[in-house]
């Protein structure tokens, strides 16, 4: 601390307060940022507000306050000539794979968002805003609306793309010899074990127009040829011949019925001591901050979902005939919850 930078403590509490208030107009100028794709038009030199305005269509003298609001906070660069150039930060709204652009895209704007604005109907009722803003919920509305289910989509394998590396360093899967994942989208996850494990086979299951989506992504991957895809219903079944499922970021979807009937069915898919693996966010027990109270949140709006901590997800494993073996940390907010069928 320089002397001159105020603590925490020193800023009045209301003018703390504005601050956390207006921490959604930052994040809505993000959304502009990523939809418009600017990040590329400003990656190898800095532009002007005309200039960009011209390469997308938009106003410039409304474009213009939104990039110096956003230079203000560190997301671009603005010089004296007023150009917006890029940062490490908007670098990581790029166009490219593995990317979070596809993410700040559905989280604050498409669709996450007008859920969000339902929240106090979910804190109200228990019901689900996402249900509320829509009229449908969300896997519904993403099976008949391909343009927004393609941004989810990629937006999945972006932040998968993000996870995978923190997971492969803590976790090694070569214990197993044929792995399925359920609910496994675009195939980002099943694709890395398989290249780290030469010997092993795969199969991703998801609902069938997003298994359609991968099918291109698979096919030209290195692991084509030890990678099966099926599309289904893991509330009907789901395939049997894998002795180890993963389930990333599904469990945290459903509410504790809608899971352990998940679960059941993993369970007889799997052969004795079949192992279960989910990779979810682990709720600590006490008050410390931690990002997956919001991400609860998020499950809470979007599909009436929620985060679980230790004791939670012991019950669950129990529930539907497994046993919580060990939870292994990652540097990323999510842990993988490894239990074996009891
Ligand atoms: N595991 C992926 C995707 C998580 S998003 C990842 O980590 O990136 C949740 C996934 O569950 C979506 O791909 C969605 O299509 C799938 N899903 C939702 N309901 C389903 C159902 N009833 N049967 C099969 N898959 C389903």
């Amino acid at each position: 601390m320089d002397g001159t930078t105020a603590t925490a403590r020193e800023i009045p509490p209301p003018l703390q307060m504005l601050q956390l208030i207006s921490g959604f107009w930052i994040a809505r100028c993000i959304y502009v940022l990523a939809k418009l794709g600017l990040a590329d038009l400003i990656k190898d030199e800095p532009q002007t507000a005309d200039d960009l305005a011209a390469a997308t269509a938009t106003h410039g003298p409304s474009l213009f306050r939104v990039l110096r609001a956003l230079a203000s906070v560190g997301v671009i660069t603005q010089d004296d000539r007023n150009r917006f150039g890029a940062t490490p930060l908007s670098e990581t709204l790029r166009d490219v794979p593995g990317s979070i652009r596809a993410f700040a895209m559905t989280e604050l704007g498409e669709e996450h968002y007008p859920a969000w604005g339902e929240l106090l109907h979910s804190v109200r009722t228990g019901g689900i805003a996402f249900d509320k803003a829509f009229g449908e919920p969300v896997w519904e509305f993403f099976a008949k609306n391909p343009d927004n289910a393609k941004i989810f989509n990629d937006a999945m394998s972006g932040m998968t793309a993000q996870a995978n590396a923190t997971l492969h360093a803590v976790y090694d899967f070569a214990g197993s010899n044929k792995i399925m994942d359920v609910g496994g989208g675009h195939g980002g996850l099943i694709t890395s074990i398989l290249e780290k494990n030469p010997g092993m086979t795969g199969i991703l299951f998801d609902s069938p127009q997003v298994i359609a989506g991968a099918q291109a992504k698979i096919e030209t991957s290195a692991v084509a040829d030890r990678c099966e895809t099926v599309g289904g219903d893991f509330f009907q079944s789901v395939p049997s011949g894998a002795d180890t499922i993963i389930l990333k970021w599904i469990i945290h979807d459903w509410n504790d019925e809608q899971s352990v009937a998940i679960l059941k069915n993993c369970h007889q898919a799997l052969p004795e001591n079949g192992k279960l693996i989910l990779v979810e966010a682990v709720v600590p027990a006490t008050s410390e901050p931690h990002f997956s109270k919001f991400i609860d949140l998020n499950m809470l709006v979007m599909t009436g979902g929620r985060e679980r901590t230790e004791a939670e997800f012991r019950q669950l494993y129990e529930d539907s005939g497994f046993k919580l073996s060990r939870i292994v940390p990652t540097e990323s907010p999510f842990s993988v919850i490894e239990g074996v069928k009891a």
